[in-house]
Parts: structure tokens; sequence; C-alpha cells
């Protein structure tokens, strides 16, 4: 029989498996895809950010909305253990922008081929094509899965790691949720997050395609300020895309859910306080007095955005710079401060890179990950109700809590012997 049956061949499960198997179990992982680890293979843009140089401090700060629950699996197995048991299979890293750590190689692909490699050699049986859709208890105890052709599969612990609801087509599409509930666990309720959002009006899908560097986007949510982000977004036919939106998006996924007005502002002049962004344009419009008003406008803001706030402001381009009014002057700078743009909904759960909410981390000890419900059933990675900013951090909870609830189910079963 099987000592540990992981149920999830992602970073979580193959990272359980291989500290499973290193502490003498018998460790068989059940992936539902023809091959396991497809969502490890395109993140990253195909490159892999495999984790963040931040200190722990910083790390958590980028974690919601409980990260004091992965002090003991940080304490086990960090950043730093990370990059050691990489370039350990042969996976070295480098270290660039915002202490964002991927491999050398720049190949996520080369990662996954590194981790399923050491998990062959660590005696690690898997099983693809194999989705399980049933775990079958007895007397306060997991002792099998059933899979969806029905065949069962016995084992002494089970380690859930089945990841989120994002990126369905990778094979993660929510199936933990449902069978941990099953089990009498609680799910707070999951929304899509580092994801695009939908916004009203025509603004966006008349600038789609361009592309703003060095902006700062505030979020508002019921006239609040709720966060802000500096960096670069892109405009969609449906709306805002982009790093920045895509950070911010887990600042808002809840109020939105909740049917609160969220508002994105862009700020398309961080480094200029209004005064100065005034004295810039006054200074502008008296030096070219005689310029179209269309042409100054090309020295404050790139050009694809010009007849979009010509519009906006309802001024014509072919004004002389003369002409423009105290009153209009101020409405321009207005505009390039504030572009409003009112959040109506988030894209789906396909486009999102995580997915926030999951099993709830009351009912889950945070020292062995194991269920407080079932003392045989251990939890590993996004399917936890726990996610992160972009920048390495989602997969080093991956890691972290895989290599923990590996070990802690491997020796679970050796106290049993
Ligand atoms: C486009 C994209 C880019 C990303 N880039 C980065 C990045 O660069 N850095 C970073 O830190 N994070 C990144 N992420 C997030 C990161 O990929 C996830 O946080 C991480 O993969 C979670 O690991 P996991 O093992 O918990 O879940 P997953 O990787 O989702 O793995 C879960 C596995 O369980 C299997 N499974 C599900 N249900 C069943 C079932 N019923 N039976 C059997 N098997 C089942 C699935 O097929 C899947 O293989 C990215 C995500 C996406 C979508």
């Amino acid at each position: 029989m099987n000592d540990v049956v992981i149920i999830g061949g992602g970073p979580a499960g193959l990272m359980a498996g291989i500290f499973a198997a290193r502490s003498g179990a018998k460790v068989l992982i059940l992936e539902r895809m023809r091959e396991p680890l497809r969502k490890l293979k395109i993140t990253g843009k195909g490159r892999c950010n495999l984790t963040n140089t931040a200190d722990l401090r910083a790390f958590l700060a980028e974690i919601g909305p409980q990260p004091n629950f992965l002090k003991p699996a940080f304490h086990r197995f960090f950043n730093n253990d990370t990059v050691a048991f990489f370039q350990e299979i042969g996976v070295p890293t480098v270290v660039e922008r915002g202490g964002r750590v991927f491999p050398e190689s720049n190949s996520a692909v080369e990662v996954a081929n590194a981790l399923m490699a050491r998990a062959v050699k660590s005696g690690v049986s898997f099983r693809c094509d194999s989705r399980i859709h049933r775990l079958l208890q007895e007397d306060g105890r997991v002792t099998a899965v059933e899979l969806t052709t029905h065949e069962i599969i016995q084992g002494k612990a089970f380690l859930l790691a089945t990841g989120g609801a994002s990126y369905p087509a990778t094979g993660s599409s929510g199936d933990g949720y449902a069978l941990a509930r099953s089990l009498g666990h609680r799910v707070t309720p999951i929304r899509p997050a580092l994801v695009a959002v939908e916004t009203a009006g025509d603004s966006a899908g008349n600038l789609q395609g361009l592309s703003l560097v060095n902006v700062q986007a505030n979020v508002w949510i019921e006239g609040r300020k709720a966060g802000e982000a500096f960096g670069e977004l892109l405009f969609t036919h449906f709306g805002l895309s982009g790093p920045i939106i895509l950070t911010l998006s887990r600042r808002y996924n809840e109020a939105l859910q909740e049917g609160k007005e969220v508002v994105l502002s862009i700020d398309l002049k961080p480094a200029l306080e209004d005064p100065k962004l005034d004295l810039r344009l006054r200074r502008d419009l008296d030096e070219n007095g005689k310029m179209k008003l269309a042409n100054l406008f090309k020295q404050w803001l790139p050009s694809k955005l010009i007849p979009e706030f010509l519009r906006l402001l309802e001024l014509d381009g072919n004004k002389m710079a003369h002409q423009v009014s105290a009153e209009e002057r101020k409405k321009i700078r207005r505009l390039m401060k504030d572009f409003r743009f009112q959040v109506t909904a988030l894209r789906p759960f396909s486009e999102a890179i995580i997915t926030s909410g999951g099993l709830s981390l009351e009912q889950i000890q945070p020292k062995t990950l194991a269920s407080k419900l079932y003392p045989n059933l251990f939890f590993a990675g996004e399917v936890l109700d726990l996610d992160a900013n972009t920048g390495g951090f989602n997969l080093q909870i991956a890691f972290s809590t895989g290599v923990l609830a590996g070990e802690h189910a491997a020796q679970l079963v050796q106290a049993q012997v």
C-alpha cells in the first residue's frame, strides 16, 4: 500500500512528493492531466519566476489574507532553500529587478523537467490521467481516494495539492475545494486574482493596444482610496490589464464581488505634483502660443492618447495654445492626474494568474499542514486560502507548503509503523 498519496502534480504536489520520499515514504502522485506541472510550464511568461529574495518580513507583506500562517512553512523551507534546491537539481538561478529569481536558462520547461527528474529519482511514482472525485473516510481517517473511473486507491496519508481554479486548461479547475468540503472543511469564497479588469465607457477600447510605463494607478472603493501601484499598464478592448492592474486586483476583487463601486484612477504624471504640473502646462502654453493644441499635447502625452484626451476634454485640437483658457488648462491637468475608469468586472478565472480564497486556514495546523478534522489528511499550495502578488511569491508558497506537508505526512506514516 502507498504511504502517502498526493492528489495533484503541480509544484506543491511534486515538492511534497520529493520531500516525503526523502523522509522514507512510498509516495504516489495522482495527476488528472496527461502530464504533471502543466501550469508551472507557463509561469513567468515561460521563464518561471521561482521565488523572490525579499526578507521574511517583506515577503509576508506580499501575501494575504493570513500571511503568518506560513511562518512554520517558511521557517522550514524559504527562498534561500529554493535557490539551493534548484541549484542541486541542475537549475542555477539569477536574480533580477525587484529580487525576482529566475532560472539561468530562462526556461520554465527546464524547471519542470528537473523537478520531474528529481521526483522520479527520489522514488516517487506517478499516475497521470487520474482525476480524483471522492475522498473515502472511516472513523475519522481518510482511507482511500476514488478516481472518476471508480477505481479506488488506498493509502496511509493523503495530501491535497490540487491548486486553485485559475487557468483551468492546465488542470486546476477547483476540484480540491469540493473534495475538502465533502469532509467538512470550510472553503472561503474564491475569486480570480492577479487578473485584468473590464471597465465602463469607451476610453479603454479606444486606446486598446496602448501600453503606458511609469504611471501610477490608484484604487478607490466607494470613494475611499484602497491602494496604489506604480509601473506599467495596458489598455485592452475590454478594459485594463498589465502588471500594476493585475497586482491591484487583489485589493478590490472582494469589494467588486460585494457590489461596491470600484474606480481605478490613472495618474499619468506621478512625478509631478499638481502645482508643478500646472507650472509646466502654463509655461508650454505660453511659449508655444501659436502651436495647435493637438501638437502641443505631443510634449505631454503619448500620441495614441491625444485624440481620446481631446474627446474627453471636449477640446478642439486645432485650437491655438494661446486660446486655451485657465479653466481648460485646469481640466487638462486634472485628467492627466486622474484619468478615471469605473471597474465593472474582473476577467474570468480562465485568465487569472491565481485564485484568492480557498480552504479555510482555521481548520488546518500551520506547523504540519494537517487537517484538524482528519489527522492523516494534509494540504499544500494554492488550494489553501492564501495568495500573493506577482514576483515569485506564489510559487514559494507552493514549494514551502509542499515541503512541510510532505515531510509531516511521511512522519505520520512512520510513527504508525
Ligand atoms: C499564467 C501564469 C503565470 C504564473 N507565473 C508565476 C510566476 O512566474 N511565479 C510565481 O510565483 N507564480 C506564478 N503563477 C502562479 C503559480 O503557477 C501557482 O501559484 C502554482 O502553480 C500553484 O501550485 P499548486 O501546485 O498549488 O497548483 P497547480 O500548479 O495548479 O497544480 C495543481 C495540480 O493538481 C491537478 N489536479 C487538480 N484537480 C485534480 C484532481 N481532481 N485529481 C488529480 N489531479 C488534480 C492539476 O491538474 C494540477 O496539475 C502563475 C500562474 C499562471 C496561471
